[in-house]
């Protein structure tokens, strides 16, 4: 099938096949092919969200040496970027989710790394969520997690998770598909909404993988999918493959759109750039205290960027961003209206 077909299949609310998939991320850079899939992707992007972007604030609440040492991420054990256990004091937490809040963020994540004691984070979380607005959306990102655990995230009060099932997972991680995929399962089945990613792409991954972690993605009927790009961190060893450019991520985040289906209304990409958004990225996270990706312990003012900074991006690449609490975690909040 020709692209201008797949985009053509795509737009009109049908389901690609993993070959067009393929097919798509194949079109190389800067052919006529290619400005056909972002201005394609653009457009089911702002049909979808029904024309509003969203900056979601992320805080992240401590840094440990991992044990489930994922290669990309800087909290891994085996990468020695940090050596000890920190915790921000529960007040600081507080205080840095309200002043998401108070910036316009859409939504608050509370970050932790995989190995932090879930009961410990359910009741940070209550407290964090009693000191918020009651129409401000709160969202985990946590390891993995029992139907029992999901139940209690969902009474601490959050609308969704953030999970993924990663690039090169089972093997640059210690953690199987498998479990990744329970976890997500747990969070749909007690009404949590889960967003996700095709993350964290090297410049190493296959199409074929690309593929597979797409409609893995997509299988999820996730709040958002998207693409975002694994940093390198200074002396590990998946830092030898370098890093993927911001152009090559455009289009890479834009087949991911165009795979996805309307009932998907955003499309974010990581870190934050105008070049992703102009290609149909509508979701971005500012970013406090750590970072995965950071080999900092505070991420504000480094790699971490703020809600005004996402929403400058935003405005250079033409997108109106979302006043109030999101929407991209509140079920049936679209029309779905298709374009094509
Ligand atoms: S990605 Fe999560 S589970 Fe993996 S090493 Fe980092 S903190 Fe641990």
């Amino acid at each position: 099938m020709k692209v201008t077909e797949i985009i053509k299949k795509s737009l009109d609310g049908g389901e690609l096949s993993v070959e067009e998939i393929a097919a798509l991320f194949c079109v190389p850079l800067f052919s006529d092919e290619s400005g056909l899939v972002l201005a394609a992707s653009r457009r089911k992007s702002e049909a979808a969200s029904e024309g509003s972007a969203e900056i979601h604030g992320q805080v992240g609440m401590n840094i440990a040496p991992c044990p489930k040492n994922c290669k990309f991420c800087a909290f891994a054990a085996v990468n020695g970027v940090f050596q000890d256990k920190k915790e921000l004091p529960l007040e600081e937490v507080i205080q840095r989710a309200k002043n998401f809040e108070r910036d316009g963020a859409n939504a608050v994540f509370l970050m932790a790394t995989g190995d932090y004691p879930f009961a410990k984070f359910a009741e940070r979380s209550r407290e964090v969520r009693r000191a918020l607005q009651p129409d401000t959306i709160m969202i985990a990102n946590v390891g993995d997690f029992s139907y029992d655990e999901a139940k209690t995230l969902k009474e601490a009060g959050y609308a969704g998770v953030y999970h993924a099932v990663r690039l090169g997972e089972g093997k640059d991680t210690s953690i199987p598909v498998e479990r990744r995929m329970e976890t997500i399962r747990h969070a749909k089945e007690v009404g949590l909404r889960v967003g996700t990613c095709l993350e964290p792409v090297g410049t190493e991954h296959s199409i074929q993988e690309l593929v597979e972690k797409t409609v893995i993605t997509r299988e999820i009927r996730p709040a958002y999918s998207g693409a975002a790009r694994r940093i390198p961190l200074p002396g590990t060893s998946l830092a030898a493959h370098g890093i993927v450019s911001e152009a090559r991520m455009a289009h890479i985040l834009a087949v991911v759109r165009l795979a996805l289906g309307y009932d998907t209304p955003a499309n974010c990409t990581h870190e934050p750039n105008v070049a992703g958004a102009a290609a149909g990225a509508n979701l971005f996270w500012a970013e406090s205290g750590s970072n995965p990706r950071d080999t900092h312990e505070e991420t504000d003012a480094q790699r971490g960027m703020t809600t005004k900074i996402c929403r400058v991006y935003f405005e250079e690449a033409e997108w109106n961003t979302l006043s109030g609490p999101s929407r991209f975690y509140r079920e049936h909040s679209y029309t779905q209206n298709k374009i094509g």
